[in-house]
């Protein structure tokens, strides 16, 4: 069982990347930003109440999030392992996935962050924006607010994970298929 973490700065490729762990490895992605979208789409309460923090660039608060991704985990446990893209954003969400995980006999294998500055991204989620049709993507105070608060809250993740020798970073810039070769490199190790 592989349960990881696929960390980085917002626009670093980790959405990409997942989708092609999961082919290779048949692990489970769970993205918090796409659960939130759904229900933003659907226009649920739990949707209409993310959007009012997801339009400005800020976290939406852990008791909404911690919550989505217990149940989404507790639905999906006849799985070879998974892979966690957008979560956990602050210590305490790692704190709860630890224990949640915990909680089944399971625990986090290893978190891999991909390393892009943040010029590059800030020019690939514009460029993502043209097409995504998220609003979160097409204006660049919003954008670079998102990097603010990665390196503040998200960052510490890091850190947090390095501490019992789980944390790797890998180079996240050149073609999707060798960031993805430096990953399987790094999960292979695992
Ligand atoms: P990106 O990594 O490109 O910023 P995501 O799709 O992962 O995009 O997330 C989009 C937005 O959803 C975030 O900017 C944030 O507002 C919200 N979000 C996603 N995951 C979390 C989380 N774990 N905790 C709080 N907010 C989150």
């Amino acid at each position: 069982m592989i349960n990881l973490i696929l960390f980085g700065p917002p626009g670093s490729g980790k959405g990409t990347q997942a989708k092609k762990l999961v082919e290779q490895y048949e692990l489970l992605h769970i993205s918090t930003g796409d659960l939130f979208r759904y229900e933003m789409g659907n226009n649920t309460p739990l949707g209409l109440k993310a959007k009012e923090y997801i339009s400005k660039g800020e976290l939406v608060p852990d008791e909404i999030t911690v919550g989505m991704l217990a149940n989404k985990v507790i639905a999906n446990q006849n799985v070879k392992g998974y892979i966690f893209d957008g979560y956990p954003r602050n210590i305490f969400q790692s704190e709860e996935l630890d224990r949640i995980l915990a909680e089944m006999g399971m625990e986090v294998t290893g978190l891999v962050a991909l390393a892009v500055e943040d010029e590059e991204i800030v020019q690939r989620i514009l460029g993502r924006g043209k097409t995504s049709g998220r609003t979160d993507d097409n204006d660049e105070s919003i954008i670079r607010n998102r990097i603010e608060v990665y390196k503040q809250e998200t960052r510490p993740v890091f850190d947090y994970y390095a501490k019992s020798n789980k944390s790797f970073e890998i180079g996240g810039l050149g073609s999707i298929d060798d960031v993805f070769d430096r990953l399987c490199k790094q999960i292979n190790t695992f």
